[in-house]
């Protein structure tokens, strides 16, 4: 099964896809961590990544798709994989669908986990406190939750008229989060 999972920055994308992909068997190729991996070389390629990042903005979606090509090339995403945090834009949703038809692939699924923003600034300055992560301070994550809604959130309207998307309530504990997911994603193999 291929899977996408979106989800507002602080819904708890990170932790439901690790459970997601344990049960199926499946790959998580989760972006955010990809670029991080490029930002923590020392090369002019990391210091353009790190200032998209450091920003809270987007990386460019031609270099985003380039990294997932290159994942989506190993075996081990041949039975399906998870889509963490990708794609992110309209634009990075059709490279991603021509990439498909290159490969004779498709998408089974898209998942959307939906929690209520003033909960999401909650969490993510709960996280910033507890992990430190460099693009988790104020001024960050409110650009992050306006790239969301501004370059994102239009993604759930191009998969619902693909009748590919499912809708999650992210307000509830992880545990039912986690059986509505489970419910989704069996209901569709
Ligand atoms: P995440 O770990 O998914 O919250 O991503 C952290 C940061 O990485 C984001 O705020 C963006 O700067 C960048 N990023 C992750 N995924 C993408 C993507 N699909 N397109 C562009 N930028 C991305």
């Amino acid at each position: 099964m291929r899977i996408v999972f979106i989800g507002p920055p602080g819904a708890g994308k990170g932790t439901q896809c690790k459970r997601l992909v344990e049960l199926l068997g499946i790959p998580q190729l989760s972006t955010g961590e990809m670029l991080r991996e490029v930002k923590s070389q020392d090369t002019a390629l990391a210091r353009w990544v790190a200032r998209h990042l450091d920003a809270g903005e987007l990386a460019p979606d031609h270099l985003v798709m380039r990294i997932v090509a290159q994942r989506l090339a190993h075996p081990d995403c041949e039975p399906g994989c998870l889509f963490d945090g990708f794609p992110r834009t309209i634009v990075q949703a059709q490279l991603l669908d021509e990439h498909f038809a290159r490969t004779a692939r498709k998408l089974d699924l898209v998942l959307d986990l939906q929690v209520a923003q003033d909960e999401l600034i909650k969490r993510l300055l709960k996280r910033a406190e507890l992990e430190s992560r460099g693009d988790d301070n104020q001024e960050t994550i409110r650009s992050r939750l306006r790239v969301f809604k501004t370059q994102t959130a239009p993604l759930l309207d191009y998969y619902k008229k693909r009748r590919l998307l499912i809708t999650i309530d992210g307000m509830q504990t992880q545990d039912e989060v986690f059986e509505q997911i489970k419910q989704s994603v069996t209901g569709r193999s």
